[in-house]
């Protein structure tokens, strides 16, 4: 099969490397625009979605990344990930003007490290749309997902809240997947990326 890209520039990318392998996808890490080169999909990790925003600008990733969307490549992001997939971006902090530069390839709106500081991070089993048995979910100062357009279909909920969305051949999810041995939705994220799926 054509390899997987995994955004390897920082945050969780090693993990999401091996939770595909496990799964037989060949992995690929993603520096430089040249790497997206014949990829059938791209993970964007989580990690901190303002670093990893500046890490593409100096790296010259914006536009290779949306046009590897528009020639049909599938993405997903996850947790800074999906922050940076998003269209409208809220809660940025004030000393980067409140504003987050992102992609903005899928009609949702994210609000950064949304489940507020008490609560910064935990896990709990959630109930994913097509998957039979609950999701092991980690959620790391994680963004939730507070609005979403027309085209995109709501996966899962957490305390009400959206934690996972797709969109055509995107899909974000406010939580980490590969933080967990549970590699269902990296299954699910490989059938996106090697089927051709419509934006
Ligand atoms: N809070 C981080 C951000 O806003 C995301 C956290 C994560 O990816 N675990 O970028």
């Amino acid at each position: 099969p054509t390899p997987i890209g995994v955004l390897a520039l920082q945050g969780a990318f090693r993990e999401h490397r091996q939770r595909l392998e496990s799964l037989g996808a060949p992995v690929r890490e993603v520096r430089l625009p040249g790497d997206l080169v014949g990829l059938g999909g791209l993970v964007i990790p989580g990690g901190e979605s303002t670093t990893i925003a500046r890490l593409m600008t100096d790296f010259g990733l914006w536009a290779p990344v949306r046009d590897f969307h528009a020639a049909g490549g599938a993405i997903w992001g996850t947790c800074a990930g999906a922050i940076l997939l998003a269209r409208e971006v809220g809660g940025a902090p004030p000393q980067f003007g409140g504003h987050q530069d992102s992609l903005a390839l899928m009609d949702l709106t994210v609000r950064r490290n949304a489940f507020g500081r008490q609560v910064d991070s935990f896990h709990t089993p959630l109930d994913v749309r097509g998957l039979t048995a609950p999701f092991p979910a980690v959620f790391i100062r994680a963004p939730v997902i507070e609005r979403v357009g027309e085209g995109v279909e709501i996966l899962a909920r957490h305390a009400g809240q959206i934690v996972l969305a797709r969109q055509g051949r995107l899909l974000a999810s406010s939580f980490h997947p590969e933080l967990t041995p549970d590699a269902r939705l990296h299954a699910l994220f490989l059938e996106l990326a090697y089927t051709a799926v419509p934006a």
